[in-house]
């Protein structure tokens, strides 16, 4: 199992691109939880404990949305697209395939 899970992390990292921080993590479904966290990027956000606002690395995850390996890659592929045109990346070959994923599942509301 952790066997797999790291092959398919590393696969993804190959995917994503030099920038990417690929970590899996498995989900209550006994599902993959993809995480894509960027290199350069950071989000703001807030420490309940302190109350202060803390820089994390930008990263694919959304809590409670669907972090399986496509929809993780599709929003990484977009964050690539947007922040750093000028990176290459092997998933940005698939960015028609991604935009055309995200229409469909604007369309299904
Ligand atoms: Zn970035």
């Amino acid at each position: 199992m952790a066997t797999t899970r790291s092959a398919r992390a590393r696969k993804a990292a190959a995917e994503a691109g030099a920038l990417s921080a690929v970590t899996i993590d498995v989900g209550a479904d006994d599902s993959f939880v993809y995480r894509i966290a960027c290199a350069q990027c950071t989000t703001a956000a807030s420490a309940r404990a302190t109350g202060r606002t803390e820089r994390r690395p930008w990263s694919t995850y959304r809590p409670g949305a669907d972090n399986g390996y496509l929809a993780a890659m599709d929003r990484w592929t977009f964050h690539l697209t947007e922040r750093h045109p000028d990176e290459d990346a092997p998933c940005l070959a698939y960015l028609e395939a991604a935009q055309q994923r995200l229409h469909e599942r604007r369309d299904q509301g």
